[in-house]
């Protein structure tokens, strides 16, 4: 099984994406844990991509689609994989067809996982309120920032996939379980 998983910030797609890694055996592919581990070893990508994030904007689509291009041909990919944080734009949307295309391959389903936008800037809003200080500010104006860029950059993403008749929306204003299980009822549907 080949999935997307879509999502804002905080809207709990790496939780849910670890629950189907483990239902499912699929590879992980992260992309937001790609880029900290290539920050943390101190490698080139990583060096050009660690200003970037600390802004919560978004790295450029070249790096994101060379790294996806080089990590799904990894022998792990074989069984299936669920990519978390990818595609973020159109572009990448557009490069991850071709690349699946090359390779004979498809996405079996693209999940969404939907929240309202203004609850989770109120959320954001009050931690800073309530932890004051400079570095929280920082983080709350990341956050922000983040959530602006997936407004304008990723949600044209899923309206994307919807086109196409790919996309499955669940509702992530449920606690985990629920969301888990929505998740797999929709899949079930897509697999069967
Ligand atoms: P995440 O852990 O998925 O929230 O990603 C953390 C940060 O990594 C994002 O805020 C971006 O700066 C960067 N990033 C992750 N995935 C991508 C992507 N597909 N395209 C561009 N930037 C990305």
């Amino acid at each position: 099984m080949r999935l997307v998983l879509l999502g804002a910030p905080g809207a709990g797609k790496g939780t849910q994406a670890q629950f189907l890694v483990d239902a499912h055996g699929l590879a992980h592919l992260s992309t937001g844990d790609m880029l900290r581990a290539a920050t943390a070893a101190g490698t080139e990508v990583g060096r050009r991509a660690k200003d970037i994030m600390d802004r919560g904007d978004l790295v450029p689509d070249d790096v994101m689609v060379e790294i996806i291009a080089d990590r799904i041909d990894q022998p792990d990919c074989a069984k299936g994989f669920i990519l978390d944080g990818f595609p973020r734009t159109v572009a990448q949307a557009e490069a991850l067809d071709g690349l699946l295309e090359t390779r004979g391959l498809a996405l079996d389903a693209v999940v969404q996982i939907a929240v309202d936008e203004a609850l989770l800037l109120a959320r954001i809003e009050k931690r800073a309120a309530e932890t004051g200080g400079a570095r929280a500010d920082d983080t709350a104006e990341t956050m922000k920032n983040r959530l602006a860029v997936y407004r304008e950059q990723t949600a044209p993403v899923a309206a994307y996939y919807e086109r196409k008749g790919a996309l499955k929306s669940v509702n992530g204003m449920q606690d985990i379980a629920a969301v888990r299980d929505e998740i797999d009822e929709v899949l079930k549907a897509v697999v069967s």
